[in-house]
């Protein structure tokens, strides 16, 4: 039995200085927050309570320790005003996997689902319909506690924050396939969502985007000859028609969309192979004329076509397809989680 979640309402909403038709994303955040401590060994009683500014000691662990892990989720509504999550206990699953990682006590299950449901109920109508309109979840979990000797921290913070989100108009991506810099290593914690993982990303790809990519395909840290994922996607290639993907291991972060992505290949027949990838396979096949498409899949943009890629001097453009794959598993995946009258035959949809 859940612990009561104790609710603290603002007096006035903002929602209505809000302009929802355009949204920067993560800049906006709804009226209230989810906060637990965890004290003397336990997580104590949830609140929730208007969002605002958090005082920390200049010394928790997480200012100079980067002892913290985050999961990234969406709530969106359906026609008759439903908010619904997808997938969500995957999310819940990986939080507590990364917090094991960073020595962060796991969060208990109920505190989990009964905070994100008290949370967007309250908050729903942030929660805008219409395909593309979502409401961005963010659970993160920091270590709070006021002391710099470098171990695991005492006491812990962790909150829910949501940010509404709009589809955005999807830009032409070109990445940069990595030959210096990684971004995980085998036994490092790439398999988790650590803060400390993105923080590391952010100078390679500004580099990348000097010359003129978007974002960073990372390659394995020993050798650079296999591509593994993207900073915020996983990453597939459709050669002729064969879908390609990385296995996740232990530097690659088992995303939910993936595995969507690889279910609905298997449902609809398609030929999927999860593997190695080699960077040398990926340009041959672009100059042989056989790589139709490489994707990203993530929870911000669902699927993320890309336009283009580079690599030890050398770009390559993809074709531009009618019938993408790309745009296959994002109408499907879409279709479940606006509850659009498809056929959920997985259970993906979840109703709050
Ligand atoms: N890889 C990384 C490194 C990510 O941060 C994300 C976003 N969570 C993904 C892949 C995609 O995962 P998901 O489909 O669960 O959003």
């Amino acid at each position: 039995m859940v612990t009561e979640i104790r609710v603290e309402k603002v007096e006035t909403s903002k929602i209505n200085t809000v302009n929802f038709e355009h949204l920067p994303f993560g800049k906006i955040f709804t009226d209230h927050m989810f906060e637990c401590d965890f004290v003397n060994g336990e997580w104590q009683q949830p609140v929730i309570k208007p969002y605002g500014p958090l005082q920390l000691d200049p010394s928790a662990r997480v200012f100079h320790y980067g002892q913290a892990v985050f999961e990234g989720m969406k709530a969106y509504k359906d026609d008759n005003d439903n908010i619904l999550l997808f997938r969500p206990h995957e999310n819940y699953l990986r939080i507590n996997i990364s917090s094991k990682r960073l020595a962060i006590p796991e969060f208990p299950e109920d505190y989990f689902f009964e905070g994100l449901k008290t949370l967007l109920h309250l908050e729903k109508d942030w929660i805008k319909k219409g395909r593309g309109n979502s409401l961005y979840i963010r659970p993160f979990a920091i270590a709070s506690e006021g002391a710099i000797s470098a171990s695991p921290a005492e006491n812990y913070k962790f909150m829910i924050i949501c940010s509404p989100a709009q589809s955005y108009y999807e830009e032409e991506v070109r990445v940069l396939f990595s030959e210096k810099y990684s971004r995980s290593a085998d036994g490092g914690v790439g398999f988790a969502k650590a803060a400390g993982n993105y923080g590391a990303q952010f100078y390679p790809t500004s580099l990348a985007q000097k010359q003129g990519f978007q974002q960073i395909i990372w390659t394995d840290a020993s050798t650079h000859e296999y591509l593994e994922e993207a900073g915020t996607m996983n990453i597939f290639f459709r050669i002729g028609d064969t879908l390609i993907t990385a296995p996740s291991n232990d530097r690659i972060l088992d995303g939910v969309t993936r595995k969507c992505v690889i279910q609905l290949a298997e449902d609809n027949n398609m030929e999927v192979e999860i593997r190695r990838v080699r960077v040398a396979e990926i340009k041959e096949a672009a100059k042989n004329g056989t790589l139709q498409e490489i994707f990203g899949s993530g929870t911000a943009a669902v699927i993320n076509p890309i336009a283009g890629f580079g690599h030890g001097g050398e770009t390559f453009e993809l074709p531009k397809l009618e019938n993408s794959y790309a745009s296959f598993f994002k109408e499907k995946l879409m279709d479940i989680q606006y509850n659009t009258g498809v056929d959920d035959i997985h259970g993906w949809c979840y109703k709050v």
